[in-house]
């Protein structure tokens, strides 16, 4: 047989980082609770169809896609937001407005491996849905604001812009759907002259100006944007609509840094405000998202407005990684229980459990190795106490309790013993 290595893009997630992403996944679960959002578990094999309906070529481009045994094409899903919004379309129509929900989990885009880029990579994916209230959209800028501060990141900023500032120029320039798409696509990745080589002078000249926009107050921004509109009533009116949700963010701690006016996400699904997040020491995106009022009736839903937003839980872990922030379980304690013979294993295992029900972190001794080798291991792994189950402390009703740093070793009740440990 060969020596089996993980395909590649794929990664096996050790112990630290796997206890890193838990940690991360742990904040999103709680911000979703303090916001009111509920979970739901969709599955990663999804119709290739409803992925690949309303994406971007990047990503129709880039799916796992395979023929299952009834010979349907399928692929892994690369995002939540189309099966959250098939979810919509049909299953939840019925429910009352708004709908709030979370999903956890793993993605797939056959992405060229690289630092912060996987084939396989997780996000916490939260979507309102109903609302077309610039205090929707709002709501999930503060969300993740809110998330990124439980997880200890510093010095977050927001990049924000508004799809339907661009979308009003090339539609009132009479610009068909596809170009539009492919000329939006283009803007994301900054490749200005081609996207400025499918339009004509007039378009081009508005825009050329759009992107020449820069400041540090995202209310001046927005101000500058508008002079240049002119007689295009729906980008302004756009452009309005982003104040107005940056107006409700403001009044909160959000740190809005820079507002880019013609940033656009490679998504077709986007219709109005679009965002991203990240770190100056970073320069990759951490989370992304925005409005999509489109898809769910796409689906063959009724007309229903949408905004959701996705992390990226494995690039948040980096952001960690690189402001030195680690998950936050110091406070609990950590002990090895041996059994100084084999007869009294039941004894020492009774105790273990009992330390184990008043949330004591407990190693058990299953190597059935002596007192001195066992003592090695319990140092190696950087255990906090070993407690010993020998006979003549059991004749007391006590254990011996050994605290590896301090080097002391006293006998102790076993009552006493948990409220010891964890003093
Ligand atoms: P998107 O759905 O493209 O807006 O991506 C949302 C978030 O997922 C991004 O902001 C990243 O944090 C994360 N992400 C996207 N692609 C990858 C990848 N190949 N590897 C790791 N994280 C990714």
């Amino acid at each position: 047989m060969p020596e089996f290595k993980s395909v590649r893009g794929m990664r096996d997630l050790l112990v630290e980082e796997t206890k890193q992403l838990n940690f991360i996944i742990e904040k999103a679960r709680e911000t979703a609770k303090s916001y009111a959002y509920g979970e739901v578990t969709t599955p990663i094999v999804e119709s290739n169809e409803l992925l690949c309906a309303k994406t971007s070529d990047e990503i129709r481009n880039r799916m796992f896609t395979f023929k299952d045994l009834g010979d349907r094409t399928v692929s892994l899903r690369p995002e939540f937001t189309a099966s959250i919004a098939r979810l919509v379309s049909n299953v939840l129509k019925k429910s009352p407005r708004p709908i709030r929900v979370l999903s956890v989990g793993s993605v797939y885009r056959y992405d060229e491996p690289q630092r912060g880029r996987y084939r396989e990579f997780w996000q916490s994916n939260f979507e309102l849905i109903g609302s077309n209230k610039p205090e929707a959209d709002a709501e999930l800028i503060l969300l993740t604001n809110n998330f990124l501060n439980k997880i200890g990141l510093k010095n977050h900023f927001f990049k924000v812009g508004h799809m339907g500032i661009l979308k009003g120029v090339l539609n009132q320039e009479g610009i068909i759907e596809k170009t539009q798409t492919k000329i939006l696509q283009l803007m994301d990745k900054k490749e200005y002259a081609k996207a400025f080589d499918l339009i004509d002078d007039n378009s081009r000249s508005v825009l050329e100006s759009l992107v020449k926009i820069t400041g540090k107050n995202v209310f001046d921004t927005i101000e500058k944007i508008k002079n240049q509109l002119d007689g295009y009533e729906k980008a302004k009116n756009a452009a309005d609509n982003l104040k107005n949700i940056l107006e409700l963010v403001a009044e909160s701690d959000s740190q809005l840094k820079s507002i880019d006016p013609v940033f656009s996400r490679g998504l077709e699904y986007y219709t109005g405000l679009i965002f991203e997040v990240q770190i100056p020491e970073f320069d990759i995106s951490l989370g992304g998202g925005g409005r999509y009022d489109q898809l769910i009736e796409l689906f063959g839903g009724l007309s229903t407005p949408a905004v959701g937003v996705a992390h990226g839980i494995d690039r948040l872990n980096i952001a960690l990684q690189i402001q030195g922030i680690h998950a936050d379980d110091q406070n609990i304690k950590k002990v090895f229980v041996i059994p100084v013979t084999t007869d009294l294993r039941i004894r020492a295992l009774e105790i273990s459990e009992k330390l184990r029900n008043s949330g004591i972190f407990v190693e058990f001794e299953v190597m059935g190795r002596k007192v001195g080798k066992a003592l090695q291991y319990a140092n190696k792994i950087n255990m906090d106490y070993v407690v010993l189950v020998g006979e003549s402390e059991l004749k007391t009703g006590s254990v011996a309790l050994r605290d590896l740093a301090k080097h002391e070793q006293i006998t102790i009740k076993i009552e006493n013993l948990a409220k010891k440990i964890r003093e």
